[in-house]
């Protein structure tokens, strides 16, 4: 007989769990026959033992199973499936273009995106900036998108990991998040029930990502990896900085913008664009549409130039409902801010170089803004942000703009300046370069 008590015990004490334990556990999540108390407790007890590499396994599957798994074989397509995860971060706006990217060089990705929450964008959100785009479109209009388009980045249904989003919303309120095993198994249940055969980690590290050190965002890698791996999807992981923003725009419509201008060759941001060109690659590999790393960076610069991978995303967003000049009217089509100003620095920092971005009050700047959410119901502001925001290392003269903030009024404008302004550190020396790539993990690691 099943008792959630004496799973709960079992770990508390540090006695393994079987796959039974944890099937019958999440099986009682999905229909309420375990309490929110016992939903917190073993997420606790987890907290403070860990899981096995087996545990966690049987747990991303229970998860994964507790709703819709999406199976691929019966659309007969072309090419292999492959999707993108990223731990979040400010101006992260590659899935809008990675998408595209693998999609024109020949595979399908169906990605199921989430809100923002916090200081971090949400890839949702961004969609939800361009008129008539569908985040929530039936299942046929959802398939028929990947398909034609070979892309189609939608909001998560209710169908998709049930159990998850009770266990989370558990984990959310009793300090249970930031446990290892239980992030791999929320994240790989919800991914790997798109039916991916190749998937990839961007697990950000520094002062703006979600884990607070590098030990624990390589641990965290590590652990996707070897969990993805072991379920059967080719899964791979960078370790990328979020010590500054990765886009030149933090906001919705801003980030939405500079997606366009990357694709349409119009501004390639350096930072970027080598961390959308990597990920992208992997998959390429991942999904053995490129021998090799070298080979997929080539494919991917190609769709770049020859706007193979722009006619993606044109067509995804007129598919989910977008308009089908978008690409060409994108500035018509945004929402604007009602004051657009750029933020200059006073005489005394002329000379100074910038030297450190404390990226998490960057992002909470935005959040100001109205651009982002402190609880989960906020309505968005889709048109506020900022663009052009000045790299580590830049040299400050009179000329330099640190941002240009997007805001509603001249008071919202004035709030954001000051934090953007307290965020920021200068140097009279300039910083050692640092790399925006920091670490690659693959293969068997636990
Ligand atoms: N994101 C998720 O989807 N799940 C977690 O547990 C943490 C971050």
């Amino acid at each position: 007989m099943f008792l959630a008590q004496e799973v709960i015990r079992k770990k508390r004490d540090a006695v393994g769990l079987s796959d039974t334990d944890i099937q019958q556990f999440v099986n009682g999540i999905c229909d309420d026959s375990v309490s929110e108390g016992q939903i917190a407790a073993l997420a606790m007890a987890i907290y403070f033992r860990g899981m096995s590499a087996q545990e966690k396994t049987a747990l991303t599957v229970a998860m994964r199973d507790s709703g819709d798994v999406l199976d691929w074989r019966q659309d007969n397509l072309n090419g292999p499936v492959l999707d993108k995860h990223s731990t979040g971060g400010v101006g992260d706006v590659v899935s809008l273009m990675l998408g595209p990217i693998v999609a024109a060089c020949g595979g399908y990705v169906p990605m199921i995106s989430g809100r923002g929450l916090g200081h971090t964008g949400g890839t949702l959100d961004k969609f939800d900036a361009i008129p008539g785009y569908q985040t929530a479109p039936d299942n046929r209009r959802f398939r028929d998108t990947v398909k034609q388009a070979g892309v189609a980045i939608i909001g998560q249904t209710g169908r998709l990991a049930p159990a998850d989003s009770r266990f989370y919303a558990t984990r959310d309120v009793t300090a249970t998040v930031e446990s290892i095993p239980l992030i791999t198994a929320s994240i790989l249940a919800k991914k790997l029930a798109e039916g991916l055969d190749g998937l990839v980690m961007d697990v950000k590290a520094g002062n703006g990502a979600f884990m607070p050190g590098y030990r624990e965002s390589k641990e965290l890698a590590q652990s996707l990896v070897s969990v993805g791996r072991k379920l059967g999807v080719e899964t791979t992981a960078l370790i990328t900085d979020m010590n500054q923003a990765l886009g030149s725009s933090a906001g919705n419509a801003v980030e939405v913008q500079l997606a366009v201008d990357y694709l349409t060759g119009k501004r390639r941001d350096k930072r970027l664009h080598q961390v959308t060109k990597a990920l992208s690659a992997e998959l390429l590999v991942s999904g053995k549409l490129a021998k090799n790393t070298d080979q997929a960076e080539v494919m991917v610069e190609n769709v770049l130039e020859n706007g193979l991978a722009a006619e993606r995303f044109a067509k995804m967003v007129s598919s989910l409902g977008g308009p089908h000049d978008f690409l060409e009217k994108s500035g018509q089509y945004l929402p604007q801010a009602s004051l657009i100003k750029p933020l200059k620095l006073p005489a005394e920092y002329h000379g100074l170089y910038l030297s450190e971005v404390n990226t998490r009050e960057l992002g909470m700047a935005v959040v100001c803004l109205g651009g982002g959410r402190r609880k989960a119901d906020d309505k968005l502001d889709l048109s506020v942000g900022m663009t052009d925001i000045l790299t580590i290392g830049s040299k400050v003269d009179s000329e330099s703009v640190i941002a240009i903030v997007h805001a509603s009024n001249e008071s919202d404008w004035q709030e954001a300046a000051d934090s953007i302004l307290k965020a920021l550190s200068f140097s009279s020396n300039p910083p050692e370069p640092d790399s925006v790539i920091y670490e690659r993990i693959a293969g068997e690691t636990e």
